[in-house]
C-alpha cells in the first residue's frame, strides 16, 4: 500500500489572490512603521465617547497585538484620503471658491496649549454659488452606505457626534463661527454625496475643549481617566484598540 499516490493530504498552497494581497498589506504596514508618532491630541479625535481612549491615543501607550492597523484598515484610510481629493474637485466645478491651503501653502489649521492640541481643517469655501458668502470651514468624510445613510437622514450632529466636536472646535479655533460650516459626506459605497451646513455651537466646542484640557491635566498627573462604560462587551470597547490593556 506504501507505493499508492496521495494527493488528499498535500498543504494547499496560498492562492495567487492570498500572496498577493499579503504582500500588499505587510508594504503598507512597513509604510506605516515609519510614520512619525502623533505627540499631541488630535482634535478630529477628541468627540471620541471614551476619554481613557484618547489618553492611551496621546501617551502613545503601545495598542494590543491584534489592536494595530491592519493593512486593511491602512487602505480605508487611503480611500478616504482619495475620496476627499474628488469631493474638493466636484465642489470647485460646482463654483465653489474651496481653499484647502493657506497663504503659506500649509494646511489650514491650529495649535494650543503648546502644541500639545492640534488639529488640520479640511479646508475653508471663500465664496460659492448662489450667493454663498464665506468664510465657512470646510469638512469632508467618507462613510459606507449605513453610515452614510444616518448623517443623511439626521444630519451629522446627531448621526456623528464625533466629526460635530471636530467641526465645533475647528471652527473656534480657527476663527470662523460666524458663517455655518459646511459638512460634506461620500458615500463609499453608492458615490451618493450629502451636504448641509453646520452652524457653530459654542458649548460643544466649550466642552471638547474642557476635554482636552481634563485629559492632558490627568496624563500630567499619572490619573488614568475612567473607561466611558462598565461593560466591556460595550460595543465601542469590542473594537477598540486597547481593550485588553484597558479591562484585563
Ligand atoms: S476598551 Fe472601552 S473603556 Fe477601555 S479604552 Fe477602549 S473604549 Fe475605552
Amino acid at each position: 500500500m506504501a507505493d499508492l499516490l496521495d494527493f488528499n493530504h498535500r498543504e494547499k498552497p496560498p492562492s495567487f489572490a492570498d500572496t498577493v494581497n499579503g504582500r500588499i498589506d505587510a508594504a503598507l504596514v512597513a509604510e506605516n512603521a515609519t510614520r512619525p508618532q502623533r505627540d499631541y491630541l488630535g482634535s478630529s479625535r477628541l468627540g471620541d465617547i471614551c476619554a481613557r481612549r484618547l489618553q492611551y491615543e496621546y501617551l502613545r501607550v503601545p495598542r494590543d497585538p491584534d489592536g494595530a492597523f491592519s493593512g486593511q484598515s491602512l487602505r480605508i484610510f487611503a480611500l478616504g484620503h482619495v475620496l476627499e481629493d474628488l469631493a474638493i474637485d466636484w465642489l470647485r466645478k460646482a463654483g465653489f471658491d474651496l481653499r484647502t491651503r493657506n497663504r503659506q501653502g500649509e494646511q489650514f489649521g491650529f495649535s494650543v496649549a503648546g502644541g500639545r492640541v492640534q488639529g488640520h481643517a479640511d479646508g475653508v469655501i471663500l465664496a460659492g454659488p448662489d450667493g454663498f458668502a464665506g468664510p465657512a470651514l470646510w469638512e469632508c468624510k467618507s462613510a459606507n452606505a449605513k453610515n452614510w445613510r444616518e448623517i443623511a437622514k439626521h444630519g451629522v450632529a446627531r448621526a456623528k457626534p464625533v466629526y460635530a466636536a471636530q467641526i465645533a472646535l475647528y471652527q473656534a479655533y480657527l476663527g470662523l463661527t460666524e458663517v455655518p460650516a459646511v459638512f460634506t459626506a461620500v458615500n463609499k459605497d453608492t458615490c451618493e454625496i450629502w451636504h448641509e451646513r453646520v452652524p457653530f455651537d459654542a458649548a460643544l466646542a466649550q466642552g471638547t475643549s474642557d476635554k482636552a484640557v481634563n485629559i492632558l491635566r490627568a496624563c500630567d498627573a499619572g490619573e488614568t481617566l475612567p473607561r466611558h462604560t462598565v461593560d466591556p462587551e460595550h460595543f465601542e470597547c469590542r473594537f477598540c484598540a486597547w481593550k485588553v490593556r484597558c479591562w484585563e
